[in-house]
C-alpha cells in the first residue's frame, strides 16, 4: 500500500484543504498572461510550506521575464520543486523527470531545474544522475536563480544549494499560483532546528529562522484588501516562532504574531500549522479562544503514541506529555476544537505493544484526521546513522493499515457529533460533484458541501448540517 494514496479517505478535500495541514500532494503553475517573453511551468511537490515557496520562486522569476504557464508544453523553463520526506516521494519526482525528457526532446531549448529539498539533499549529484536537469538550486538559494538562468542560458549547468541562517524572502511579494482566490499561505518561518531523528528537513531547510512580523502583517493586510478570506501561517514549527526587532525594542511569540493578524480584519479567518506538542503554549490555547476568527482547529502531530518510540525519535515529549497538551486543548478551546495528526508505522525497534500505543492515543484524543506513513529511512538523518530500520514491510503496512482503519472510525464519530449543528462555512469554490453545491470548510477544518443557492464563493455561509462520510459534512444553508 502507498502511504500517499492512503490519504484518500480525506481525498474530497480542495487541493488548499488538503495541503492546509503540511500533507502529501502536487501542485502546477496557473497561466499568468502579462505578456512576458518566457514562460515558467512549475509543478510542486510535498508540504504547503513547498507550494508557498513555488510562489516565491514565482514572483522572483516574474521579475525575469518570465509568466507562469499550467502548460508544460508551453514551457521555456520547467522547475520541480520537490520533496525528500519519503523514499517514494524523490521516486515520484525522478519518474516525472523521465516524462519531462519527452517535452524537453520536442523543445531542446526547454530548461529543466529542481528545487527544493530534493536539491538541496542531493546536490551536484543531481545533474550526474538526471541527465536533463540544468539548475540545482536549495530552498534558500531563491533570490540567485536570475544569476543561474544566466549561467544556464550560457551554456552551463548551474548549482546553489548554499543554506542560511538569514533568508525569509520577507520581502518578496508571492504570486499566489493555486489559490481560489479566498485562502492563501504565508510562510512566517524557515527551517527547524528541532532533530527528529526520522526527519530529513533539518537537513535540507537548514535552521530555523523566524520572519520580520511586521513583513508577514503587510502580507496578510494586503491579501485582505484583494478580498482573501483566510490565511494559514506556515512553519515547520510555528510555536517556535520568535521575532525581535534589530534595536531590541520589540519581541514577537507566536500568540502575539496571532493576535496581530486576527486583528487585522474580522472576517479573515486565521489559520496555523504545524504546531509542536512540545512548543504549544496555553498563551497560544488562550489568544485562540480570545478571536473568533482564529480557526479552532490544530495540526498537532503525535508520530507515536508510545514514550520509549517518541525518546528513539527524539521528539522530547513522551505520551503523558502530549496527552496533557490535549487535554489542556480540551480545557481551553472544548470539545469542539478539531485537532488531527501525522503517525509514523513501524519506526525502528517498534514493538506490537507499542504500536498498539498509539492506536490507544487515537482512542484518546479522537482526532478529526490524519496523516499516516510508515516508517521510511532516509540517508544521513540520526535514525538512518543510528538505528536499524528492522520492521519488516508487511508489518509496517500492516500496522499503518491498523492506524487508517482506526482514524477512519473515529474521524467518522467526530462528524456525527456535527450532524444538527451549525456552522459557519468559508465558501472555497463548486463542489467537485456538483455544479450546484457548494463546497468550504467550518472552523475545524472539515468540508461541508450544500446547496448553493444564492451562495458564491468567498461568502460565509451559516450551514445545518445533516449527514456525514468519513471526509466530509453534508448541510443545508439557512439564511
Ligand atoms: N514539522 C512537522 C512536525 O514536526 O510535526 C512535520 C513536518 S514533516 C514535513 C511531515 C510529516 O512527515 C511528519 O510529521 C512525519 O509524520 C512524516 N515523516 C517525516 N519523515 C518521515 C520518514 N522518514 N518516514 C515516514 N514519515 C515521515
Ligand atoms: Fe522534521 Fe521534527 Fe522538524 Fe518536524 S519538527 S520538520 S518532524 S525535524
Amino acid at each position: 500500500m502507498n502511504p500517499i494514496l492512503d490519504l484518500d479517505f480525506i481525498d474530497n478535500r480542495t487541493p488548499e484543504q488538503a495541503t492546509a495541514a503540511a500533507s502529501c500532494d502536487t501542485q502546477v503553475s496557473k497561466d499568468t498572461n502579462t505578456g512576458r517573453s518566457r514562460k515558467l511551468y512549475i509543478e510542486s511537490y510535498g508540504c504547503a510550506m513547498n507550494f508557498s515557496d513555488s510562489e516565491i520562486v514565482s514572483s522572483i522569476m516574474f521579475e525575469q521575464g518570465f509568466d507562469t504557464t499550467a502548460d508544460i508544453a508551453q514551457a521555456d523553463l520547467v522547475f520541480l520543486n520537490t520533496c525528500s520526506i519519503r523514499e517514494k516521494a524523490e521516486q515520484t519526482v525522478r519518474n516525472r523527470l523521465g516524462q519531462i525528457n519527452h517535452y524537453k526532446k520536442k523543445k531542446p531549448g526547454m530548461m529543466v531545474g529542481i528545487l527544493g529539498c530534493m536539491a538541496e539533499r542531493l546536490k551536484k549529484s543531481l545533474l550526474e544522475e538526471e541527465k536533463i536537469v540544468d539548475l540545482v538550486v536549495g530552498p534558500d538559494a531563491y533570490r540567485d536563480l536570475p544569476n543561474l538562468i544566466n549561467e544556464v542560458d550560457g551554456g552551463q549547468k548551474a548549482v546553489n544549494v548554499l543554506l542560511s541562517r538569514e533568508e525569509t524572502y520577507a520581502d518578496i511579494n508571492p504570486i499566489r499560483l493555486n489559490s481560489n482566490g479566498v485562502s492563501a499561505f504565508i510562510s512566517i518561518m524557515r527551517g527547524c532546528d528541532n532533530m527528529c531523528s526520522f526527519c530529513v528537513v533539518p537537513f535540507t531547510r537548514g535552521r530555523e529562522r523566524s520572519r520580520d512580523a511586521h513583513s508577514i502583517v503587510r502580507e496578510a493586510e494586503a491579501l485582505v484588501a484583494q478580498g482573501y478570506k483566510e490565511v494559514t501561517l506556515l512553519g515547520q514549527n510555528v510555536d517556535s516562532y520568535k521575532w525581535a526587532s534589530e534595536d531590541g525594542t520589540e519581541n514577537v511569540n507566536f500568540a502575539q504574531l496571532l493576535e496581530m493578524v486576527a486583528l487585522l480584519s474580522p472576517d479573515l479567518r486565521v489559520r496555523f500549522s504545524t504546531s509542536h506538542p512540545k512548543d504549544i503554549t496555553d498563551e497560544v490555547l488562550y489568544t485562540m479562544k480570545k478571536y473568533d476568527n482564529i480557526c479552532k482547529y490544530i495540526h498537532l502531530p503525535a508520530q507515536s503514541g508510545n514514550s520509549r518510540v517518541l525518546e528513539l525519535m527524539n521528539r522530547t515529549y513522551d505520551r503523558a506529555w502530549y496527552i496533557n497538551r490535549v487535554d489542556a486543548i480540551r480545557a481551553i478551546l472544548g470539545e469542539e476544537c478539531g485537532i488531527s495528526s501525522d503517525m509514523i508505522a513501524g519506526f525502528c525497534t517498534e514493538t506490537e505493544e507499542e504500536h498498539q500505543d498509539t492506536l490507544s492515543l487515537m482512542d484518546y484524543v479522537q482526532y478529526d484526521y490524519s496523516y499516516m506513513f510508515f516508517y521510511s529511512e532516509r540517508p544521513g538523518t540520526l535514525a538512518a546513522r543510528k538505528l536499524e530500520d528492522d520492521i519488516p514491510l508487511e508489518v509496517k503496512k500492516r500496522r499503518l493499515d491498523e492506524i487508517i482503519n482506526k482514524q477512519r472510525e473515529t474521524s467518522l464519530a467526530r462528524n456525527k457529533r456535527d450532524i444538527g449543528k451549525v456552522h459557519k462555512v468559508l465558501v472555497e469554490g463548486t463542489s467537485k460533484k456538483s455544479e450546484e453545491q457548494l463546497s468550504g470548510r467550518n472552523d475545524q477544518n472539515k468540508v461541508v458541501i450544500f446547496d448553493k443557492k444564492h451562495y458564491k464563493k468567498g461568502d460565509y455561509v451559516n450551514v445545518l448540517v445533516h449527514d456525514c462520510s468519513v471526509g466530509t459534512l453534508f448541510g443545508e444553508a439557512i439564511d
